[in-house]
């Protein structure tokens, strides 16, 4: 992996443009730092490469969790920020450092009550489905379902704090550190280069998911996946970082989905698959538990014949995936097939309806007995009429990065500081473990949002700005 060089100090000799903060990237990390310093009072620069709504978290379903929220308490749920820490590590089997993650869960409740209540945000808690490996709901997300309506109103609060200056299509090419290795600006590029002196500086430009260079490198099980996040995350964050002497960690570890729909590539909502949809190769045959992780769940999607599986479920289930706009974008592109019996819509996707029917019938002694030869728990009385999507297995994002203490402040490999550098979201190493399995749904916009919300506020701190 090549390592682009820090700009050294010495070498500048003019600055274009001063900030106090300048925040790298305008996905949910970054927007979210720019709003804790910003509202403290200080200058920030917040800079995306580009002005589409690309990002990952405007890809993403726009699902935080967190507990002891105020939503949650309103709908009669009780729980601590340590029950929520214990479902993450045992998702990834207690490979991330317990303290770091605990302290993350418990500013996740700070975070989304504040977002609500400071900003205005317009989160509610999803109660109709349990992500897997979640044994509560936790999920706080905007009434759409969607990340583009969360970054969207992310950054309509950025807009209301007047020390925060938004600007699109400005590529950040550099960090400028000092002899002592301290950051003190950052080269950016909007046609023109320019050097900005920052007095403190924020990676919020996520991780190297769209390097292909990178993957094959850190994740190669993941290599040949479809990419299915945004074309930003190209991993110079991380590169500048390791520059500086920073450390990593969980370089190997990544999301995948499972149910991209093919052709069409659009999410579909694994409430689909955790309400009772099972998934059949070409033979019509299961091959894993659809339940334990959507994540490590594609790699065996990916290992089926032509990399494919259909999943197979009810009128019921198809009901629930409507209130999800993606999979109302499936319908509209009429990749969901509906057939009055099983043989039918076996024949729909090309697959033995005999051995179909076969595979629904071992399904439902399954679900009556309560056992499963692949080892699932969930299931759901499938009736007639029947439904139907082709998915496939994509790469969504990385997890691992630069290692960060608990305000965010990037540490080199001694677990020094490097001063005025922080950074969250896919830039920091995540809590995720090793691989595909350890990833709990919502660790990339907890990471990301809660990683951004520390380093704004102790950014601001730095600065001698009222907490
Ligand atoms: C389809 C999909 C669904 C998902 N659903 C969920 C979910 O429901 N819940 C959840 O927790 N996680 C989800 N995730 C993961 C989550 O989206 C990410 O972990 C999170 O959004 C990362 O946020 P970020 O701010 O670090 O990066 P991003 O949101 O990707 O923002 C990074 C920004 O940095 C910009 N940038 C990059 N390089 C530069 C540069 N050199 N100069 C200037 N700007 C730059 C990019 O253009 C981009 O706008 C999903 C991901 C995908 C792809």
């Amino acid at each position: 992996m090549d390592l682009s060089p820090v700009v050294p100090l010495k070498s500048v000799s003019r600055w274009d443009i001063e900030a106090d903060v300048v925040v790298v990237g305008a996905g949910g990390c970054g927007v979210t730092a720019a709003l804790a310093a910003g509202e403290r009072g200080a200058s920030v620069l917040l800079i995306d490469r580009d002005h589409r709504p690309v990002a990952n978290t405007a890809r993403s379903g726009g699902m935080i969790p967190a507990a002891g929220t105020r939503l949650q308490r309103a709908a009669g749920i009780e729980e601590t920020p340590e029950h929520f820490a214990e479902n993450i590590l045992a998702k990834n089997h207690g490979q991330s450092d317990p303290e770091q993650t605990l302290h993350l869960a418990r500013t996740a409740t700070t975070l989304v009550d504040w977002l609500i209540d400071r900003h205005h945000l317009r989160l509610e808690l999803a109660t109709d489905f349990l992500y897997p490996a979640h044994t509560e709901y936790r999920m706080h997300c905007p009434p759409e379902r969607t990340g583009a309506a969360l970054l969207a109103d992310l950054k309509r609060a950025a807009r209301e704090v007047p020390t925060i200056q938004y600007v699109p299509d400005v590529l950040a090419e550099n960090l400028i550190a000092d002899e002592q290795g301290a950051v003190v600006g950052v080269v950016v590029n909007s046609g023109a280069r320019e050097l900005v002196r920052a007095r403190n500086v924020i990676l919020a430009c996520n991780g190297f998911g769209g390097n292909r260079e990178m993957v094959r490198e850190f994740c190669p099980e993941a290599a040949t996946a479809l990419y299915f996040g945004g074309p930003g995350s190209t991993g110079e964050g991380i590169r500048w970082g390791m520059a500086l002497g920073a450390a990593v960690e969980f370089m190997d570890s990544y999301q995948l989905h499972a149910t991209i729909a093919q052709p069409g590539e659009i999410l579909v909502s694994y409430s689909i698959t955790m309400e009772g949809g099972f998934h059949v190769n070409a033979q019509g045959e299961r091959f894993a538990d659809e339940t334990r992780g959507y994540s490590e769940h594609a790699l065996d999607v990916l290992a089926q014949p032509g990399g494919t599986a259909v999943v197979v479920y009810d009128e019921r289930i198809h009901r629930l995936g409507l209130t999800f706009p993606d999979y109302v974008a499936c319908v509209e592109a009429r990749l969901v097939r509906q057939a009055p019996t099983i043989e039918e819509l076996g024949a729909a996707f090309r697959i033995d309806g005999a051995a179909l029917a076969r595979t629904l019938e071992e399904y439902r002694v399954a679900r009556t007995a309560g056992v499963d030869r692949f080892g699932r728990r969930t299931f759901a009385d499938l009736r007639p009429p029947f439904y139907g999507i082709r998915v496939t297995g994509a790469l969504l994002h990385t997890q691992g990065g630069l290692v960060v203490d608990r305000h965010a402040r990037v540490l080199r490999t001694d677990g020094t500081p490097i001063p005025n550098l922080y950074a969250g979201g896919g830039v920091a190493a995540g809590i995720s473990g090793h691989g595909a399995g350890g990833y709990l749904s919502g660790n990339g916009l907890l990471t990301a949002l809660g990683y951004g919300f520390l380093a704004g506020r102790h950014a601001a701190a730095s600065l001698g700005l009222p907490g």
